[in-house]
């Protein structure tokens, strides 16, 4: 393995991680340690068909790689080993200031801690691990690659809010995007597996997983995306609303909710979860099939806003020539994508039932020959991505020697 990069994704009280062979492509190790806290902590770690793992107390993220680290080495993999060129980070907020990736100093990170106020559940927690892996990987480049950053392309009367200009600046209100890492990665994918120049392609992703968003990209650049300030906007999701009136939080504010109440409302116990008790669409088919009427319900407001979102991105591009899905409901509900695009055939849009059928971990078409519209289902790797952007940084030189200099100055800082 001549590049290796180790991509971290950290949560409040979570972590995932991956070893990346950059060269091949390839996982070489990954894992999840879930419960970081005063609970008692899971970890479990994938290494050459094998998995280990670890129970007991993770206090923290400091604590919880050096967890990472010793279960390299019980798999009989020792980091040490690997030869690390980076460590890529996963950053969901950039904001207006970071696009593409950047190798971190002490000015980035307390940049990104800056941002928390827009990305409060997952600034703070990507800061510090990133904090975190500087200290235990002293000497090599810690990069962050932002959610937001492929979405710095949408023109202005994409990503303005029709609210008062002077409060949109000054809470820096504006539709940012999220997903950003997929929603490139896949449509560069698409191009790919056809054999074309993603220039040529006008492209709609529909990026659908636990979160979800769609995308229009014209020749390889984002110009619409569901997401806004927040992941909260847009497509309906696992336990999120996705599009509501904003009309609604006043009514329930001035009703006696308080701001918590409402977003835990509307980030946890809404969307799939909200509508029908189950937030996982296996869940929801087995329900369905039982004749359960909610979670009927639940697919087809689902299905409904995705729709809605093709209708108007179609709208936006004047045309698409490919349609893709993407992440875990995309990549194996067939009957939810075949639900989804129903009754599109006007639109030079339709599925290939025994192509839509088919299970497999490759780039695939599920649009019949000829089709209009291309309609294909492409597996996203965010890991992938970000591993491959973060050793191209470093291969372009962009380790700033004032960089880690800045960091060890910092010396023992708290996080
Ligand atoms: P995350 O946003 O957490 O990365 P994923 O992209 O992994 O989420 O998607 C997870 C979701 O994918 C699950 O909640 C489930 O709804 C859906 N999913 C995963 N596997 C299947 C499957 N075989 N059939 C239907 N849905 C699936």
């Amino acid at each position: 393995m001549r590049t290796a990069v180790l991509v971290i994704n950290s949560g409040s009280s979570s972590m995932k991680y991956q070893l990346v062979d950059v060269d091949e492509g390839t996982a070489v190790a990954s894992g999840l340690i879930e419960r970081i806290g005063p609970s008692t902590a899971n970890a479990e770690h994938h290494f050459a068909g094998n998995t280990t793992v670890f129970q007991g107390e993770i206090e923290d993220h400091a604590a919880a790689l050096r967890v990472m680290q010793q279960l390299f080495i019980e798999s009989g993999r020792p980091l040490r080993s690997a030869a690390l060129t980076a460590v890529g980070h996963r950053v969901v907020h950039g904001g207006a200031i970071f696009g593409d990736p950047v190798v971190v100093d002490s000015t980035v990170l307390q940049q990104i801690r800056d941002l928390s106020s827009l990305a409060p559940l997952h600034n703070p927690a990507n800061a510090t691990g990133i904090e975190q892996a500087t200290r235990a990987f002293p000497g090599i480049p810690q990069v962050a690659v932002f959610d937001t950053a492929f979405f710095r392309t949408l023109p202005a009367a994409a990503y303005t809010y029709a609210i008062d200009r002077t409060v949109a600046a000054e809470h820096r209100i504006r539709r940012y995007g999220f997903h950003g890492t997929s929603h490139q990665y896949v449509s560069q994918q698409v191009a790919i597996a056809l054999g074309r120049d993603v220039e040529e392609l006008d492209q709609i992703v529909l990026h659908l997983g636990n979160g979800a968003s769609v995308s229009a990209i014209r020749g390889g650049v984002a110009v619409e995306t569901s997401m806004g300030l927040t992941p909260l906007e847009g497509l309906v999701m696992g336990t999120r609303s996705g599009d509501l009136d904003p009309g609604a939080l006043l009514h329930l504010l001035r009703s006696g909710l308080d701001v918590d109440q409402l977003d835990t409302l509307l980030n946890r116990q809404s969307g799939l979860l909200g509508l029908s008790g189950v937030n996982d669409f296996r869940d929801l088919a087995r329900r369905i099939a039982d004749g359960d009427a909610e979670a009927e319900l639940a697919q087809q407001v689902y299905c409904h806003r995705v729709r809605k979102y093709i209708g108007a991105y179609l709208a936006v591009l004047g045309g698409a020539d490919v349609i893709t899905f993407t992440a875990g409901v995309g990549e194996n509900a067939a009957a939810v994508r075949a639900q989804i695009l129903s009754g599109l055939e006007g639109l030079g849009i339709s599925v290939d039932d025994a192509r839509n059928s088919v299970r497999s971990p490759d780039a695939r078409i599920i649009s019949p020959d000829g089709s209009p519209v291309t309609v294909m289902v492409v597996p996203t790797n965010e890991e992938l991505a970000i591993a491959r952007a973060s050793a191209r940084l470093v291969a372009n030189g962009a380790v700033a020697g004032s960089s880690r200099h800045a960091l060890r100055s910092k010396g023992k800082a708290q996080p």
